[in-house]
């Protein structure tokens, strides 16, 4: 009798002290943290900044991440970020639609004391960031207009001419694409045709403008500089289905499967390679300690805003392996089995 009344006390006792006072209500109820993303055409977004970013925010600790997707439309984007508030988010990671539009996310979330990172693309006209991180775009762009131009060189193709497929002028990295692209290609000798900035960075708008542009240029067509894989793959399309030839060397960025299949396959010359987990985990890592109300610093500044910018890298043919491959980025069976 004596012991089961101890063993039945004993299990009270325990379990009060689980369900009272402050130690449950932190156990139980987890950290909102907002991740808001710009789009879905674009591969990455859902491949790896979600996943990784969630997985890494749920080592740290007893998070939960609270995630919209904008699907390229700015003003969905800021009711995202409205609806994300009011659900009590403590961090807002923020990867903008429009850069410019996107102050007033950041000052919604000033007014209710949530800190905000900018994630991949910087929001423009606002200081009141806790943090940026992203990849050197400026650098992306030299380096996608550096390999493009030293291919037509190797290749001895004569008077080169390019058509220039950019990001969406609402993005401040495809500025800095652009701008990095035009100070290597403008002092290259190499010509181009015509440029277009892809509305929202949608490959169907990118096929239709390249399409055009054979209609004008057809075989006068040497290169395609296309920001980014999708792009790219837009610009392939419309090359393709007009056939072409000779085929025209084409860039682009993020590393796609899609795009790295393309590279195997011949279609597309180089793509841009930037370690997402790394973003994703570091904007985690900087998350994490926003939460716990340290103030992370970068290890640079950008405009007043602390700022961590992780190096781009090039890929072709020749080092896939020892980039995508090498880092587990896609193995070997992922890049060729659906070929
Ligand atoms: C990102 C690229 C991406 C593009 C389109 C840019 O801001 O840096 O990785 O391809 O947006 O979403």
């Amino acid at each position: 009798g004596a012991l089961i009344a101890a063993t039945s006390l004993s299990g009270c006792a325990n379990s009060t002290s689980t369900t009272t006072s402050t130690d449950s209500s932190v156990a139980g109820a987890p950290v909102k943290i907002g991740l808001l993303l710009p789009e879905s055409k674009t591969a990455r977004y859902e491949a790896f900044d979600r996943p990784l970013f969630e997985a890494k925010m749920t080592s740290l600790g007893n998070y939960q991440v609270v995630y919209s997707n904008a699907d390229q439309d700015a003003a969905k984007q800021q009711q995202q970020a409205e609806s994300a508030l009011t659900d009590g988010i403590k961090v807002l990671v923020l990867d903008p639609v429009d850069a410019a539009a996107a102050a007033s996310i950041v000052a919604s979330a000033k007014a209710q004391n949530v800190p905000v990172v900018s994630y991949d693309r910087l929001v423009a006209g606002t200081s009141d960031l806790a943090y940026y991180i992203s990849f050197d775009n400026e650098k992306v762009g030299k380096l996608q207009a550096t390999s493009l131009v030293e291919k037509l060189t190797a290749d001895k193709t004569p008077n080169p001419s390019i058509l220039m497929v950019n990001g969406a002028p609402t993005d401040g990295n495809a500025v800095l694409f652009k701008k990095g692209a035009h100070s290597v290609l403008d002092k290259s000798g190499v010509k181009v045709l015509a440029e277009f900035d892809t509305p929202d960075w949608s490959p169907d708008k990118a096929q239709t403008w390249v399409a055009g542009q054979i209609t004008q240029f057809g075989d006068k067509i040497d290169g395609v500089y296309a920001a980014n894989d999708g792009t790219a793959g837009g610009a392939v399309a419309a090359l393709k289905a007009a056939n072409v030839s000779p085929w025209p060397m084409i860039t682009g960025q993020d590393a796609e499967l899609a795009g790295i299949q393309r590279i195997v396959a011949g279609d597309q010359y180089m793509t841009i390679y930037k370690a997402i987990k790394t973003e994703a985990e570091r904007a985690a890592d900087i998350a994490d300690m926003l939460a716990r109300g340290e103030s992370p610093t970068g290890t640079s500044d950008v405009g007043g805003v602390q700022t961590e910018l992780l190096t781009p890298v090039v890929v072709t043919k020749a080092n896939i392996m020892d980039t995508v491959v090498k880092d587990g980025f896609y193995t070997v069976a992922q890049i060729c089995t659906a070929q």
